[in-house]
């Protein structure tokens, strides 16, 4: 959890886990360092992914 991410997290500013990332079915996926939730590359930009899956099986290491 950090708490400085979850701020810009608010703000719609979300940042991937570079450590998190991984690929799956051909796309990369990780999770947003601050609020946890999944996020996928698309072209060269991260987004969130469209089914708002969280993480919290894992906590992000800070
Ligand atoms: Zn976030």
């Amino acid at each position: 959890m950090n708490i400085l991410q979850l701020l810009r997290c608010a703000k719609g500013h979300h940042v991937r886990s570079g450590r998190r990332a991984r690929f799956v079915n051909g796309r990369r996926e990780s999770v947003c360092r601050g609020c946890g939730r999944k996020m996928v590359k698309e072209d060269q930009y991260w987004r969130l992914a469209d089914d708002g899956g969280t993480a919290q099986e894992t906590q992000p290491a800070t």
